[in-house]
């Protein structure tokens, strides 16, 4: 059973209101990604909608169609916990450390987080003797925020919180906010709020994944309905500028499979960093549609290639699971046609996401600790991001025999003696 929630489908640039969008991918309708469902639950209707990769040829500014209204797609049961990776919690504390001694920030500097999750960032400045605030809508992460001693606030970031925000605390000298912006559906009025909330000497720092490692390291399962906007630099500069804000300077991360980190100042300062990266997105031609064409023919392989080597397990006798139930294994799984009859459950460390079940295809959810008890043939990783600390955290599973399944860039398989294949 399926059913539709409601969808926006936008027939202008989310940057800059250009009217004829062109066309990257359709995946058609696919089940809304992070939507798990409790075993109680497995008869009510999956929601899907139609997934619609599309870019700008006038900002160069890649996105989807759809909107998803946020409330139904970042509700009380979203899964994600940012403290739940040791790789993502020793990067915001890499970060915090490098912002704190990047300059002189005064006394008792405020800083203001969007989609604070748990409170993994704020955390380190909070330690350090600032004041913070997050703001988040996502009401269980934001309650282990404030039980960790960080205040949140449970709502979304925008024009009217930052106006808020100001009113009642001041202006803040510096803004974060990692993986958020390509989950605003009104660009211009998040970054509106940020011009709003941010003291003139201040800095925003924002992460966001980057669209040219999007299509190097085919990543189309990124794509997803929480993904509205894939960010080039091309596209960004013009954003910022709109509501007087500068992108002075860009560093490139391997985080979430290939990010941007922003800094962004009301002050015209702009660096090498990004005058760099914008003669490579030119020469490169994704400053307009040209890279884009490609991308769709290469996923179309991928997709055969994927479907060969679990026909080919199935052939086999072979058994087969899932690892990590991210929201990108929901694009991967819908748009390669991998259901329940495929894989038998997937493994996530997770606990609030075990018992549960994907949305769409209702695949189980389990404890990791099954894979050694098991010992299935294959373990498909969805989280390919953490593939090398899924394995290191799974190698007496490899060390036993059992074999991985890695499916971006392209797929391949990996055992623990004779390596890649
Ligand atoms: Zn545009």
């Amino acid at each position: 059973m399926t059913s539709d929630p409601s969808v926006v489908v936008e027939s202008t640039c989310r940057s800059c209101g250009w009217d004829e969008l062109e066309l990257v991918v359709a995946f058609g309708s696919t089940p809304l990604a992070d939507r798990l469902v409790r075993a109680d639950r497995l008869d009510e209707p999956q929601p899907h909608a139609p997934l619609t990769l599309v870019v700008c040829p006038s900002c160069g500014l890649v996105q989807i169609s759809e909107t998803v209204d946020p409330e139904v797609l970042f509700n009380d049961e979203y899964p994600y916990f940012s403290s739940v990776s040791p790789r993502l919690i020793a990067h915001f504390g890499a970060s915090a450390k490098s912002i704190i001694e990047s300059r002189d920030w005064g006394d008792n500097p405020l800083a203001v987080e969007a989609a604070s999750n748990d409170g993994c960032l704020l955390v380190h400045f909070a330690d350090a003797g600032w004041r913070v605030l997050g703001v988040d809508p996502s009401a269980a992460p934001a309650q282990a925020a404030i039980d960790r001693g960080v205040p949140t606030q449970l709502e979304f970031f925008g024009s009217r919180t930052a106006a808020k925000i100001t009113e009642a605390q001041g202006r803040a000298s510096l803004f974060l906010g990692n993986n958020v912006l390509a989950h605003v559906a009104d660009l211009n009025d998040f970054v509106s709020g940020i011009a709003t909330v941010l003291d003139d000497d201040g800095l925003a720092v924002i992460e966001c994944p980057y669209v040219v490692d999007l299509v190097d390291h085919c990543e189309f399962d990124t794509v997803y309905h929480q993904h509205l906007c894939y960010f080039s630099i091309t596209a960004l500069v013009p954003l910022f500028a709109r509501h007087s804000l500068h992108l002075n300077r860009v560093e490139r991360t391997s985080i979430h499979g290939g990010s941007l980190r922003l800094f962004i100042e009301p002050t015209l300062n702009r660096d090498r960093s990004v005058d760099e990266l914008l003669a490579m997105e030119t020469e490169r031609s994704f400053d307009g549609p040209e890279a884009f064409r490609t991308f769709a023919t290469r996923i179309d392989s991928l997709r055969t290639e994927l479907r060969a080597i679990i026909d080919d397990v199935q052939a086999e006798g072979g058994s087969l699971v899932g690892y990590a139930a991210a929201a990108k294994g929901t694009t991967l799984l819908a748009y390669c046609g991998i259901d329940a009859e495929d894989l038998t459950y997937i493994c996530d460390l997770n606990e609030y996401k075990q018992g549960r079940h994907m949305g769409g295809n209702l695949i189980p959810i389990v404890s990791p600790r099954r894979l050694l008890a098991d010992q299935p043939d294959y373990v498909l990783i969805l989280a390919w991001n953490f593939a090398a600390e899924i394995m290191e955290q799974n190698a007496d599973y490899m060390a036993a025999g059992g074999k991985f399944i890695v499916p971006v860039p392209e797929p391949r398989i990996v055992n623990g003696g004779a390596g890649q294949t």
